[in-house]
């Protein structure tokens, strides 16, 4: 194990502006799996690889439904996780962070990273408050950063956030890749976001999952052709009331031949990692 991989957390931020924060020893035996969690409308992603887990957003909170509890927690009990080493939080809406408390409370979290931008942000702030989550857990995503952990790595950037629009408008993208297999993340991000981030690109992924759960107004198309996935996800609610996923983002994808998933209509959707690429398995 090399001096890298002893790092604890509150070391680990320092590396953030260096490009690489979070390292563990990859575990060849334990392949690369990913499951987009069916929460209703809003977001959960786990990524498990050599023994680590994961989380790319933390699924929907009301006052009558909270995912965290109800879909979550017990999920992840069935794939056998007991700790989560790592929670990235796209950005503060509560359809992407309100499970977080319920979670923490079952299930040991060791680290949150989160857009610096969203720092003092009064949602995000309560829901640490709730989860228990202390300062020195917490890594604020400033730029271009890379993490490995088992045999995948996460490249990470957020786009620059003007805090007078929408939290959408500052999302995490997120590209996480190993070998032929690859799956690109952008929260809620819109087409301003989309088309500022290719700059920073490459994001060429497999997988993409469409921002906004499919929204109209994200997905674009010079986005499409920038990422080129073969294959997206939607992550929505069963009849949501924004009518995500939008039919002309199902037809933007349409006409590239990608072939579209739905947490919606097809429930979780899981992936594992090949030699040949992402494969779609129960
Ligand atoms: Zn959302």
């Amino acid at each position: 194990m090399n001096a890298r991989h002893k790092l604890g957390v509150a070391s680990v931020v320092g590396l953030v502006a260096a490009g690489a924060f979070w390292s563990t020893r990859p575990s060849p035996n334990d392949g690369t799996r990913v499951s987009f969690l069916s929460v209703g409308q809003g977001d959960c992603t786990v990524v498990r690889s050599g023994g680590k887990t994961v989380l790319i957003d933390a699924g929907p909170a009301t006052d009558r439904y909270d995912a965290g509890a109800r879909i979550i927690v017990p999920k992840l009990r069935q794939m056998g996780v007991t700790q989560i080493d790592m929670v990235l939080l796209t950005h503060p809406d509560s359809d992407h962070i309100g499970g977080l408390s319920s979670i923490t409370r079952r299930i040991s979290v060791q680290a949150i990273g989160v857009p610096l931008h969203y720092k003092g942000h009064p949602e995000l702030s309560r829901e640490f408050k709730e989860a228990g989550i202390r300062d020195d857990q917490v890594q604020w995503i400033a730029g271009p950063s890379v993490a490995k952990f088992g045999d995948a790595t996460l490249r990470m950037d957020v786009p620059a956030w003007d805090p007078t629009t929408s939290d959408n408008e500052g999302s995490l993208f997120v590209w996480i890749g190993m070998g032929a297999s690859s799956l690109m993340m952008t929260g809620d991000a819109g087409e301003i976001a989309e088309l500022q981030m290719i700059k920073k690109g490459p994001w060429t992924a497999q997988y993409l999952k469409l921002g906004h759960h499919g929204s109209r107004f994200s997905s674009n198309g010079g986005w499409l052709e920038h990422v080129r996935p073969q294959f997206a996800i939607a992550s929505s609610g069963k009849n949501n009331s924004y009518g995500h996923p939008a039919p002309d983002t199902l037809e933007r994808c349409r006409v590239r031949g990608i072939v579209v998933w739905r947490t919606d209509q097809h429930g979780d959707l899981h992936l594992k990692a090949t030699a040949k690429g992402f494969v779609r398995t129960r």
